[in-house]
């Protein structure tokens, strides 16, 4: 018997992406997942589908989203088993409940950080304003998971300026916060838990159970590169954040030391993706 084969896959801009991110013609787009209206909001496009094929091949494929898992039922691909959700926070298991091992690792964890999210929460909501931006809490298994901004028209630059003028100075003391920012999409994670923690823990599981798989890891965004590398194979879509980061050889780095952010080549005023996380995470 061969070696079993596992896909740990990103889903959001890597199975599927909003109409907005779609330049293909609407006709040969199918949906992919729903609002909790029931309105479409992600579109899946050939070549999208075409690799979900591909992933299928795998013994079993295990989605590791930053969805909640509200969220994460609304996907309309329907994966069997397990899966890694809420940026890590939560594990899903075979029969869809949730892994109560992981849980009651991560919920002192987060549980211990929620004042501090919602401190910043308030203090976006006073400098930055909340007239064209949506920020919440995003709560899943009832814990705090983490922050999120985004801007109603879906405008990323004005997401930036909100990251720079709010965010990093708050990171300052809370260097082991991790800051994703792709596009209009910007999370705060708090510290302790993570995708790559939460697939580390699988696949620690799955070789006490069953000896070493062959591992596939896909994924578009920075903050996915560290699951990503704990796989045998990474993945990673053409023209994502995370090609094109890999493509110009951007280095994101924070330096506290004197409030300045390397951000590679690119002006801040031109940068609307980019990461921040723990050093070694
Ligand atoms: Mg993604």
């Amino acid at each position: 018997m061969g070696v079993r084969t596992l896909a740990f896959v990103d889903l959001d801009d890597t199975l599927f992406s909003s109409l907005r991110k779609h330049g293909d013609v609407e006709s040969v787009l199918e949906p992919a997942a729903l609002l909790a209206n029931g309105d479409v909001i992600s579109y899946s496009n050939p070549g999208q589908r075409a690799l979900l094929r591909m992933l299928q091949a795998a013994d079993q494929i295990i989605p590791v989203t930053a969805r909640n898992i509200a969220a994460y039922r609304r996907v309309l691909i329907k994966f069997k088993g397990l899966a890694v959700v809420s940026h890590g926070a939560t594990i899903l298991l075979q029969d869809g409940t949730v892994d109560p091992v992981w849980h009651e690792r991560v919920a002192p964890l987060l549980q211990r950080e929620e004042d501090n999210l919602k401190r910043l929460l308030a203090d976006i909501e006073q400098s930055a304003g909340t007239a064209d931006l949506r920020c919440w809490l995003v709560y899943d298994a009832e814990l705090p998971v983490y922050l999120v901004v985004k801007h109603k028209a879906s405008d990323g630059q004005r997401v930036a300026e909100v990251a720079r003028d709010v965010i990093l100075p708050w990171m300052g003391t809370r260097s082991d916060y991790t800051l994703h920012v792709n596009g209009n999409n910007m999370a705060v994670i708090p510290p302790g838990f993570g995708k790559a923690a939460a697939v580390a823990y699988l696949l620690e599981r799955e070789r006490a159970e069953n000896g070493t798989p062959f591992t596939i890891g896909a994924g578009d965004s920075i903050t996915d590169l560290d699951f990503m590398k704990l796989c045998d194979v990474q993945l990673m879509p053409s023209g994502s954040q995370l090609a094109l980061a890999a493509d110009e050889g951007l280095r994101f780095k924070q330096a506290l030391g004197d409030g300045a952010l390397l951000l590679g080549k690119a002006p801040f005023a031109e940068l609307q993706s980019f990461a921040l996380a723990p050093e070694g995470c």
